[in-house]
């Protein structure tokens, strides 16, 4: 007998490190970033990832945005943004780096960023507490020209 798969789960399951790449999978349906570049997400694998976005444990929180990182799927960038200001650290710069990199994403194309978004990025360049998350932005605002 096969049980529905529980998306809320697997987001909840993102925390161990133990089965996490089966997790993964079973969550978006591939592992590897060329193949996950390629999956049409589930409505309820979609949702469920959105809400680990503000899940309370950290690791949650770092691997939905590792995963919209590679799907990048633009309608997640609302999601995404609150993100800039959450307290770990690890967690910002990596928002930074969902939202404004290329190299992770199909055909090394990267989101379509708004003024507003690119502002808020650059403000993150230069007031971030974080020396690693200003990097991480320093980097984004440096690639996009002047
Ligand atoms: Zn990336």
């Amino acid at each position: 007998m096969k049980e529905p798969l529980n998306y809320t789960e697997l987001v909840n399951r993102l925390a161990y490190k133990e089965g996490r790449n089966e997790t993964i999978v079973l969550l978006v349906g591939a592992i590897n970033a060329r193949d996950l570049a390629k999956v049409t997400l589930k409505p309820e694998a979609r949702e469920a990832l959105i809400l680990g976005l503000t899940h309370d444990n950290a690791k949650v929180r770092w691997w939905s945005l590792q995963l919209m990182d590679h799907l990048a799927d633009e309608s997640f960038i609302p999601f995404i943004l609150p993100l800039l200001n959450d307290p770990i650290g690890k967690v910002r710069r990596h928002a930074v780096h969902a939202l404004t990199c290329d190299v992770c994403k199909p055909d090394r194309c990267g989101l379509e960023l708004s003024k507003s978004i690119r502002a808020r990025i650059t403000e993150v360049a230069h007031s971030d507490a974080d020396a690693r998350v200003r990097k991480e932005a320093s980097a984004a605002v440096a690639n996009w020209g002047s």
